[in-house]
Parts: structure tokens; sequence; C-alpha cells
């Protein structure tokens, strides 16, 4: 895997807007506590100071502020220059806008102290002004009703800052680049670059992305014989396969950037959005091209876009799906930028995504076979110490249906085990190990688990292991073990066939051998157990194919109710009437019944083997096909050379 796009350049001390709105506020706040007295030099003083300073006529005027039981005293220029005011008068460092009152009264009693100043002023024959005023703390109550809109403006900004991608600063911490495409950048010069010699098989997608290389490296070359180059390449197969791999050996062999995202990183829960992502993307990649624009997991936008849109929320994904769709045509073959996609259900794309001029070509990746996983495991194999040199055919063959990325993971699994046991070099035994932890979880060593339910655990597996043996068509035995690891108490291991079409008989096999556990509960103890639920579900899977989508059973006859645009599954309307699908009902469930009614008259007919089997598996809790044969023979159907393909049957 090639490195995260890093940049080099260190970081600015980050300047924050935040910094400003802390000393507006402060010195708001600084303002109110003051109450601007220290822009003045207003004094408190007493009723009875004032009462004096009336009589001697020094007082201009009073406001009698009512709601806060304060009077407001203003002297006359005369009185300024008195001795007593001295005080007062003195001008202050910053100049009020408004007239500041010299002194500040807190009068008590109203009634008194308006009939005392009418008092004096009558006996002095004053004509002081009295005024009466209410006054407000304007900016408080303004702060005041400030406050919720501010709350909520803030957690609005939070939110947004989250779910733009984290608070963390950079470009996708801001609310303002929502819409920028969340890609990540492979660059050719500064990430480690992959090659084709890191992707093991896959020869036939090799060879046609080759072209593709070609295409980036030298355009001229097609483009001067008139030809047009593909704009987009569909790579297709199961999870872990090496598509993303492939697309970025791609890359590196033509020494183009490498846009890379994932279908679901378009759509975000604001409408346009997704439009908005690919639009940045294209320009991002046009600035950069010749390039490589790699989205994984398409069928997260490319889904067929539907009629029946019950919720409405799947407006934002088909308007995702429509830019894409306009930025592949808009984009000329000489903009030399091309479009990789993987998928895993390329079934369910819309078909206007892979129409000639867009994803013209697809390309399979499938899952490897013997050969190729030998070279997968060379490849990863590579920078671990193995003790011995390693038998890669064995290996290989040790793990069929393994993808790519099972591969890898085994291998390192391998190191990470034998590290642990403290030694040197990876052996063998730690790869057998690592396999077996990845097929079926890690070893419950502290599971408790009674005589009573071991022995039906063996008795269940060996159930499976007899009936398997006696059926012509079931996969051929790998081992049985009643070694609890993760979900699974136990678990029959086979090589089954890779068929690309199955008969009617093959299936009806492979279910009989899958109730061959419960039958042999069945047949032995006369009791059954919920140890069955995952063969059950397998079973009834399989029969409900056999009947809805394969139309083998003959009660229904040649029909399939199997929808390949995927449309049907936000369905709520069945596709068959309500008397098909009763009928559909009883056969799936005769079916089953058929199948475990045959599993137990077999065990019935070899009982005494399937005891010496569970026997045998009590006391050795795994046992391979050599045991098999010491107790049945040699197997009547076996087949010259078993295909390879494992699979694993559980009881929990
Ligand atoms: P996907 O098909 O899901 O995109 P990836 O390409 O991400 O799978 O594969 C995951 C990992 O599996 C890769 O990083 C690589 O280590 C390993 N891998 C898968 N296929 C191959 C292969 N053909 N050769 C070598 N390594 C592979």
């Amino acid at each position: 895997m090639a490195k995260e796009n890093n940049s080099n350049t260190p970081k600015k001390p980050r300047f924050s807007s935040w910094w400003i709105y802390g000393v507006v506020i402060a010195l708001i706040i600084g303002f109110q506590f003051l109450g601007g007295g220290s822009f003045s030099n207003t004094e408190k003083t007493t009723t009875s100071a004032l009462e004096e300073y009336l009589r001697n006529g020094d007082i201009e005027k009073i406001i009698v502020i009512k709601n806060i039981g304060q009077a407001k005293v203003f002297l006359t220029e005369a009185a300024l220059q008195k001795e007593v005011h001295k005080k007062v008068s003195e001008k202050p460092l910053i100049p009020a806008t408004s007239a500041v009152p010299q002194y500040i009264v807190e009068y008590g009693d109203l009634q008194i102290f308006q009939n005392e100043i009418d008092e004096i002023k009558a006996e002095n024959n004053l004509n002081t002004i009295v005024e009466f005023d209410t006054e407000s703390n304007v900016l408080g109550e303004l702060l005041l009703s400030l406050l919720p809109f501010a709350l909520i403006i803030g957690i609005w900004i939070y939110l947004m800052r989250r779910m733009s991608g984290g608070a963390g600063g950079g470009a996708g911490g801001q609310i303002f680049n929502i819409g920028k495409s969340k890609a990540k950048l492979f660059d050719e010069k500064t990430d480690t670059r992959t090659s084709f010699k890191d992707v093991a098989g896959l020869e036939g997608a090799k060879e046609e992305v080759q072209e593709i290389v070609e295409f980036l490296k030298n355009p001229d070359k097609y483009t001067s014989l008139g030809g047009k180059i593909p704009k987009g390449a569909l790579l297709v197969g199961p999870p872990g396969t090496g598509k993303t791999l492939l697309a970025k050996a791609v890359a590196g062999e033509a020494k183009v950037p490498f846009f890379s995202l994932s279908g679901s990183d378009f759509v975000e829960m604001f409408v346009g959005v997704g439009a908005s992502r690919v639009r940045d993307l294209f320009k991002q990649a046009k600035d950069k091209s010749p390039s490589i624009i790699f989205i994984d997991e398409i069928d997260a936008i490319g889904r067929a876009r539907g009629k029946n849109n019950f919720t409405g929320s799947n407006d934002e994904r088909e308007n995702t799906l429509n830019q894409l769709l306009t930025e592949m045509d808009g984009f000329g073959t000489n903009t030399n930028v091309i479009v990789l996609a993987a998928t895993n259900r390329a079934d369910v794309l819309d078909k206007a995504l892979m129409r000639a001029g867009r994803f013209d070509r697809q390309i399979y990746v499938d899952l490897p076979d013997l050969r190729e996983r030998k070279e997968i495991f060379e490849v990863h194999l590579r920078p671990i110490k193995t003790a011995e040199t390693l038998d890669l055919d064995f290996l290989a063959k040790q793990t069929p249906g393994f993808s790519g990325a099972d591969i890898a993971n085994v291998c390192n699994e391998a190191a990470l085990i034998a590290a642990r046991k403290e030694k040197k070099a990876v052996t063998k035994q730690d790869f057998l190990d690592a396999v077996d932890r990845i097929v079926g979880g890690l070893e419950k060593k502290n599971k408790i688990i009674t005589p009573e339910e071991k022995k039906t655990i063996a008795y269940h597996e060996a159930g499976h292991a007899t009936v398997s043996w006696m059926l012509e068509h079931a996969a051929p035995l790998v081992k049985v073990t009643i070694v609890p690891r993760g979900q699974s108490l136990g678990a029959a291991w086979y090589l089954p066939e890779e068929r690309l079409i199955v008969r009617p008989e093959q299936m009806l096999d492979e279910m009989c051998a899958t109730m061959g556990g419960r039958a042999a509960e069945k047949v032995v103890f006369n009791k059954i157990s919920t140890g069955a639920l995952s063969d059950l579900e397998k079973v009834t899977k399989q029969a409900r194919a056999m009947v809805t989508i394969y139309g083998l059973n003959d009660e229904l006859g040649n029909i399939t109710y199997y929808d390949s645009s995927g449309q049907n599954e936000y369905g709520f309307t069945k596709p068959y009437s309500e008397e098909t699908a009763q009928k559909i009902d009883e056969e799936i469930s005769k079916i089953i019944e058929e199948q475990y009614q045959r599993a137990i008259k077999l065990l019935d007919e070899n009982k005494d083997k399937l005891k010496e089997l569970a026997d045998r598996l009590l006391e050795k809790e795994v046992i391979f096909k050599d045991d098999l044969e010491k107790i049945f023979g040699k197997r009547p159907f076996e087949k010259e050379e078993p295909e390879e393909e494992e699979e694993k049957e559980t009881a929990e």
C-alpha cells in the first residue's frame, strides 16, 4: 500500500479569528462592569451632602432615575471652580461623549427625597431643574437578547465542522469545503510506487489495463490514428481480490497521479454535495492530467436509478450519479483523465454508466486459483523471514477460496504468531495456524463446554462427515474439528469442486450433507438441538434459491423471481401472488424435509461407523481425511484429482 500523501510543508502558526471575537467580547464585558465610570470623575455622595450643595446653590440640575433609585447631580459652572468640588471638576482622561454628572446619590425613598428638595428649593428660592427619568442597561439587554442567536449559530458551526470531516483544520475541516472532493492523491513523485510486479496472478486483467498504461504514457500513438481512448474501465470482482492494487499499479506504471476515493465519499447528508464533489474531483484530475481517478465501491452511487423512490433519500445519490455521467461525457479524449472504478456488484449498476464512452470496459478480477495463490504467496512472503524454504504449493492448496487480501493477511498473521512464540523465524506450522485462525476465528481455549455438549458436537460433526462421505455429489472432506473457534463450536471442512453449472442432484446432495449434523443428533440421541442453526440457514437459502431463482422445482416450473437489476431489493411488493407464495413455502419445506429424512436413513444404516467416528473425534478433536478412510474404507465416489475450493461447515 502506498503511503498516504503527506505534504511536507511545515504547519504555519494558525491565526484564529476566534482571537478577535475574544478580544471584542472582553472589551464589551469590561465596559459593562465599569459602566463607563472610568471615563469620568463621577463620585458617589450622600443625600445630606447633596442637600448642602443645593442650599449653596451649586446644583444646576438633578435627574432622578426612578428605576434604579439614584439621582444624577450636575453642578453649575461656578460651583465647579469651588474647592469642595475640586475632585469632580477635573477633566476626565478620555472625554465622555454625553454629559456626565458630577455626583450620584442613592436617595432611598423617592417621596421624602423629592419633598426635601422641593423644600430647600422653596426656602432658598432656587430654580434648580429636577427631572425624572428611567435608565436601562442598553448594552446588557442587547447582549442578553443576542445570546440565544449566538448559541444557535455556535452549535451550527460546530456541527458543520464535525460533518465536513472533523475540526482538524485543513481543507476538510472547513464548512466552505464541504463541496470539495475527498479524494486522496497519490503523487507519482512522492509516494512509493506500486507496479505490476506487486500484483500477482490476474494475467488477463493486467493485460487489459496494460493498454491504459500505454495510452497514458504515449497518447499520440493512439490518437494520431484517429482512435479514441477508453475513458473508463470497471474492475469487477469480490472484495480483496486486488482491484485497488491493480488500479494503483496502473498509475504507478504510467507514472501519473492517482486520485483514490470511495463511492460513499461523495454522498453527505447535504443535498447537492455529491454532485459538487464530483465536479471538484474531475477539475482536480484535469489540472493534474494525465491522471487516473479511482472510485472504489462505485455501486454506492452507481446503482440503477429506480422509479420506486419511496423515501426521497435516493435523490442525492441520483444527482451524484448524473453528475458523474455528465463529467465522464464532458471531458474529451484529449484531457487524458481515465476513470477506473471497482465494484463487486456490476449487476446492479446503472446501464447508463456501462454504455460505450463511459465505463466501456469491464475487467473481471476473480478469486485467485491455485497457481495464482502461489504467486500471491510469493509476493507477500518477500518481506517475511521464514525458517525453512516453504512449500508454496502446499500453502496454496491449504487456502482455497482465499482472496489476495486473505493471503496477505495469512502471511502477516503467521509472522505475528511466530513473534508471539518468541521465534526467530516463521515456520510452516505458524502459517497453518494463521490459516485456521482466519477461516475459523480465534481458538476459544477457555470456552466452557460440558462433556455432554461436547459429545453432541462430536456426533453432529461426525454426521456431516459421514453423510458427505456416502453421497456421490457431496464435496470431499478435508478435516473435521470440534475445537471451538470464533462463533462455531466445531466444523467440517470440504473441498468443493468449482462448478460453473450446478445440477439439482448436486444441490440436493449438498443439502443432505448439511442436514447430516442434525440427523446424527436425532439418530443417536433421539433429540435435536439449536446447534444446527447455521446449517438450517444454509439449506433454507439453498432450497429457496432452487425454487425461486434457478427454476429447478417441478411444481413451480421454469420460472425465476430473480431481478438482476437489484431494483426490487427496496420494494415491498412480491413479484408473485399469495397463492404462489404459499406454494413456494411448501416446496422449500418439502425439499429440506426430504433431505433430512434421507440423511437420517443413511446414518441409521451406518450407525456403528458414525459412532466410531464420533469417538475418535472426541479423543483427537481434529481428524483428517485419512482417519475417515480407515473407518469407512475408500470413498466410493472419489474423483481422481479433487479440485480446490474449500468451504466451511459449522455447527453453532
Ligand atoms: P479490493 O479488490 O477490495 O480493492 P485490494 O486491492 O484493496 O482489494 O487488496 C487488498 C490487499 O490484498 C492488497 O493491498 C494486497 O496486499 C493484497 N492483494 C490482493 N490481491 C493481490 C494480488 N493479486 N497480488 C498481490 N497482493 C494482492
